[in-house]
């Protein structure tokens, strides 16, 4: 394990800048801090002195004799001598007796002053302004540093959370994984009588606001321990060394306040693979180093539990991985049609909402939304209701809030020409009808025309009846031709095609692409996979790993698939072709077609 180097340079400075004050301060300010120095003269001068009337304050010690001038500014001594009428005459000299002319500072003394004094004032300043900088620089104080106190840092935000697993809708699996945990943290003498460890490291695995911090709250607030967290992120930031000495400071506090939960959110920033790319990060390769270290150094039953979070597993070193680290994983996926729902309830239960509301219909038509999402649809209908005087958030708030949410905020003063208005029209309800036309296609929901700072300019919502799990090749294939609809749609009725149906395309070939290589939904090919997926979460890019000569053949199967799917699309429409008049004729005018208004059109 590599060794981890504390950040000398500036330590070493203050003592080299405390070092050359010292000097100047001996040189420059001693002299004047003692008195002046004392000067040795003979009997003689002191006899002459003496007759002069010039002496001030004269002390006879044991065998010298010490005295000054009148003013007082300037000491001499000489040595004692035997003169009997020496007191009388320097009485009448004026001169005055004293005990208390200072003679040398005593050695020790004139040490401290000089050295030890100025070193401590030094040295404590430049440790004041080192502390400071680092806080400045984002950490706390290093308790490695001058071996001194425990780290006042904020980084480890330690609460008792209050949060329950009853806070946390939907996700029923990850609470079940975890409440095994919640149990062993009540009670861990129960498992460690029977011989049972828990594991030392949990991952949280799944894609962005779907609830995992939430849930590791919960598992702290649920057994009631402190929740120490820390964020992967936070680490990389720093100086070299700091992040490692971050992690220990963090196992340590950690191991004192036992049994506890400590939380690294976006693990995927320190645990990231090492590639033995030559000038990598140190400074992460150093924080994984020393999180390893800990991991490995403390026994599984000392009740610290580590959570983690990401939602890159794959990119995660395997060394995370193994054994005794981060063994356990718990997935936290987006929420399904019942999770959505009950989410939106546990939020609307914090602001006023209408008594009607219809929550299923709200989570129908948030497919795909993540808990994150959801709380901020809520908000918004709140933040809606507030803006229109009402006092509580009614349905439309909420359904608005959705396309706020997923589509973006509604540009008010984005203006289409009316050519322009039309062509949406026609390729929005190309898209629709097409999907309607086709029985397992979802029903549509809504369409407008209203442009979306989004980007988009039309939009399309479509409600699913429920999840789906499994799609069939038919739907799979319906959807590509509604995809393809919009486009269809402006070729039918244009005679010429525009730029607006890029997302369509993209959306159509990638569908297209998973069909014949990942879902072995093509002739050719049968049940050979041909991609790996390489990113479950967050967008799932895959790669292709087959013969370039296969590509070739994957890209015409794909181009074949889309063009059939494509004339599918236009014969529907040429065949429906006064629907798609009427039907765009009033999505024109109105800017907005409802479900319900376009099946009645529809089936009139
Ligand atoms: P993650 O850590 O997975 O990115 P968070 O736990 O930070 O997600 O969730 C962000 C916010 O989204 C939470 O504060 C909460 O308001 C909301 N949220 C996410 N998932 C849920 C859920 N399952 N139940 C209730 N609220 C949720
Ligand atoms: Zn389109």
């Amino acid at each position: 394990m590599q060794e981890v180097k504390s950040p000398k340079k500036p330590i070493i400075y203050y003592y080299i800048i405390a070092i050359a004050a010292l000097l100047l301060f001996n040189l420059l300010a001693i002299p004047y801090m003692s008195r002046a120095e004392i000067e040795e003269v003979d009997y003689g001068t002191f006899m002459k002195l003496t007759e002069q009337k010039k002496i001030g304050q004269v002390e006879v010690r044991d065998n010298e004799i010490l005295f000054t001038n009148k003013s007082g500014d300037r000491i001499y001594k000489t040595g004692l001598m035997d003169d009997p009428d020496r007191t009388q005459r320097l009485y009448d000299s004026g001169a005055q007796f004293s005990q208390e002319i200072v003679e040398e500072t005593s050695p020790w003394i004139s040490i401290l002053l000089s050295w030890i004094l100025p070193l401590l004032i030094f040295v404590g300043i430049g440790q004041y302004m080192y502390k400071k900088m680092l806080e400045k620089a984002g950490g706390g104080s290093n308790s490695m540093m001058f071996g001194m106190g425990k780290s006042n840092a904020k980084v480890y935000v330690k609460s008792s959370s209050g949060i329950k697993f009853s806070d946390v809708a939907g996700e029923d699996e990850a609470k079940e994984n975890l409440t095994e945990i919640v149990e062993y943290l009540h009670d861990p003498k129960k498992y460690t009588e029977i011989g049972a460890s828990m594991p030392k490291g949990i991952l949280l695995v799944g894609p962005p606001g779907t609830g995992k911090t939430m849930l590791a709250k919960a598992v702290a607030g649920e057994a009631d321990v402190p929740f120490f967290s820390m964020s992967g992120s936070e680490f990389v930031e720093m100086f070299v060394g700091m992040g490692a000495s971050k992690v220990r400071d963090l196992f340590k506090q950690a191991k004192e306040k036992a049994p506890c939960i400590v939380f690294i959110d976006e693990i995927d920033a320190i645990g990231k693979k090492r590639d033995g790319q030559i000038g990598g990060n140190d400074e992460r390769e150093q924080t994984l180093n020393q999180l390893l270290t800990e991991m490995d150094g403390f026994e599984g039953n000392n009740g610290v539990i580590i959570l983690a979070a990401t939602n890159r597993p794959e990119s995660l070193d395997p060394a995370l991985l193994r054994p005794g680290r981060f063994d356990r994983r718990v997935p936290v996926e987006l929420p399904d049609l019942k999770g959505r729902e009950e989410i939106l309830k546990v939020h609307a239960r914090k602001i006023k909402v209408d008594e009607n509301v219809d929550f299923n219909k709200i989570a129908r038509m948030a497919s795909g939304a993540s808990g994150a999402e959801l709380a901020n649809i809520v908000n918004e209908a709140a933040l809606r209701a507030v803006r229109d005087n009402r006092s509580c958030a009614t349905q439309q708030d909420l359904e608005e809030s959705i396309e706020v949410v997923i589509a973006g905020y509604q540009k008010k003063n984005a203006i289409l020409s009316d050519k322009e208005k039309k062509i949406v029209s026609y390729h929005e309800i190309g898209h629709a009808l097409v999907a309607a036309m086709q029985t397992h296609s979802a029903p549509v929901q809504k369409i407008t025309i209203i442009p979306r700072t989004s980007g988009a300019l039309g939009y399309t919502m479509q409600v699913e009846d429920s999840d789906h799990y499994l799609m069939t090749k038919e739907e799979m294939e319906n959807k590509i031709a509604t995809f393809t609809a919009g486009r269809a749609a402006e070729e039918l009725i244009f005679g010429s095609i525009t730029t607006g149906a890029s997302n369509d395309i993209e959306q159509a070939t990638k569908l297209a692409r998973v069909m014949i290589a990942r879902y072995g939904m093509s002739d050719t090919f049968d049940m050979v996979a041909m991609e790996t997926v390489n990113n479950q979460y967050l967008g799932g890019d895959s790669s292709l790993s087959c013969s370039a000569d296969t590509q070739t053949r994957i890209d015409e199967e794909v181009i074949e698939l889309v063009k059939k799917q494509h004339e599918k699309a236009r014969t529907i429409l040429k065949e429906n072709e006064e629907k798609l008049h009427q039907l765009s004729q009033f999505l024109y005018e109105k800017e907005t077609i409802t479900g319900t208004e376009f099946m009645s059109i529809l089936n009139s």
